[in-house]
């Protein structure tokens, strides 16, 4: 009997979760190839939700789904391992060997084989080598790093709240106004109102945000001025200092300098501004990669130097017809996915790989917590339709509802949905540990 095709996707993110469950359903299941995800962590949890995981809003024990659970149930397999490069001569992906907390080595390094690769590992925060980023800031790219600014957060509140530090406020500074650094300012202190609730006698006076952007507004990559202004106005409102124009030069232990000179002292400084793909990709596999990192593919996604070797997401630099580039966004992730996983099913049959992505904008929309929500839908006709309010807000989580509706099937998904509704209800508003 012929060997069934391998394809490997390494990264369960939001691109990476979406082009499984299609080619798990499409082919995996019915023994036409073997499909297998590699992913560094054991659970998915959607990306855009991880501001609400570092200010407790949302629990991941409960939101974040088990890659083996998904995998048995979708037709594809899953091994845990972090990419750490791409023998393309040989067709093999390296994994790093994997070691328990105490260092003790657990797996040795594997290799492990394809006839067709697709990378989605995603991007990191850009530290653009201002000293001091590395080293005194936190960032907000992996769960594990959104459950440690948790952890930081309520150890500052306990203080508080056991008066032991009453002369001080809590400073936390967030570098970059993007969607990411808006929705975690506001979300920051929609948690300290929570928190009354559970008794920790702290109040939002108690907490100093700043928010700095580079740019003379926030929100700078969102087309439409009048959305800056209003999110702007909104922040203004609940207390968040917004400073725009302000560039940091440098990072320490106190917190912030200014390109003129000026401090802004931060107890905790967030580095939320824009994204490149992890460092290891510059060079990986002798693959075509960018300024950033990324791998720069051809409209199909595949690689420039190998067509069996695909990159998707954010890891990914594709240029437009018209000169523009895809910009790092879950939307795009997606679309990409989907297409994808049709092109891959295209060449398993011996054709080629036909399909080409072209991004279409849906829309930008930011949601500061129970405060505002406010975006731009459509944007791809023309400049898009403003909304506002519960409209805004309803579209918002619909991304996260349609996620969890393609990979888990309509009626988990919407039941998924329903239970996160009633667990809002029924649950603690703030995880607490
Ligand atoms: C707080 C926040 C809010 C956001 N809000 C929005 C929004 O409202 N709308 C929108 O369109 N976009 C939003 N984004 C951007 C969106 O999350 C990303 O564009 C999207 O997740 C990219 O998908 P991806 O699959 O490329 O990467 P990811 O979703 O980041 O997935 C990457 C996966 O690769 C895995 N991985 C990483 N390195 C390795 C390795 N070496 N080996 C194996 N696995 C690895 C990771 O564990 C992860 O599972 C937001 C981002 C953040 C941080």
């Amino acid at each position: 009997m012929a060997q069934l095709e391998k394809i490997v996707i390494v990264g369960g993110g939001a691109a990476g979760m979406e082009i499984a469950t299609k080619l798990g359903h499409k082919v995996g299941r019915k023994n036409k190839a073997h499909v297998t995800l590699i992913d560094m962590a054991e659970a998915h949890v959607w990306k855009p939700l991880l501001h609400e995981v570092a200010t407790g809003a949302l629990d991941e024990g409960i939101d974040a789904v088990s890659y083996r659970g998904h995998a048995k149930a979708h037709g594809y397999h899953f091994q845990q391992g972090a990419l750490q490069d791409v023998d393309r001569d040989n067709r093999q992906v390296i994994l790093a060997p994997i070691s328990d907390e105490k260092g003790n080595e657990l797996l040795p390094s594997r290799r492990i084989d394809y006839d067709y690769l697709v990378i989605a590992i995603g991007s990191v925060a850009n530290d653009f080598n201002i000293p001091g980023v590395l080293e005194h800031c936190v960032f907000l790219d992996t769960t594990e790093q959104a459950m440690d600014i948790r952890k930081i957060l309520l150890n500052k509140f306990m203080r508080y709240a056991s008066h032991q530090q009453l002369e001080d406020r809590i400073k936390v500074a967030i570098v970059g106004a993007g969607a990411t650094g808006v929705e975690m300012s506001a979300e920051m202190h929609n948690a300290v109102n929570s928190l009354r609730g559970f008794g920790y006698k702290i109040s939002t006076d108690l907490l100093d945000v700043t928010l700095v952007e580079a740019d003379d507004r926030i929100l700078p990559k969102v087309e439409k001025e009048q959305i800056s202004a209003s999110v702007a106005k909104q922040l203004n409102a609940i207390g968040v200092d917004v400073r725009t124009g302000t560039r940091i030069v440098e990072v320490d232990e106190t917190g912030l300098t200014t390109a003129d000179g000026e401090r802004i002292d931060a107890d905790m400084v967030v580095w939320s501004t824009g994204v490149k793909a992890p460092d290891f990709l510059k060079d990986i596999g002798g693959l075509e990669s960018n300024h950033i990192n990324q791998l720069v593919v051809k409209g199909t996604c595949q690689t420039t130097r190998d067509e069996r070797v695909f990159s998707i997401g954010d890891c990914t630099a594709l240029q437009q017809p018209d000169g523009s580039w895809v910009p790092p966004r879950g939307q795009a992730a997606r679309q990409e996915a989907l297409m994808v996983a049709d092109n891959i099913i295209s060449m398993l049959k011996g054709g080629t790989a036909d399909k080409e992505y072209i991004y279409k904008d849906l829309g930008s929309l930011v949601n500061m917590s129970k405060f505002h929500t406010v975006g731009n839908l459509m944007s791809f006709l023309g400049g898009g339709v403003l909304v506002e309010g519960k409209i805004a807000r309803f579209v918002y989580t619909s991304l996260y509802r349609r996620h969890l509706i393609e990979i888990h099937g309509f009626w988990r998904g919407t039941l998924m949905m329903f239970m996160k509704g009633i667990n809002r209800i029924v649950r603690p508003h703030l995880k607490l540990h």
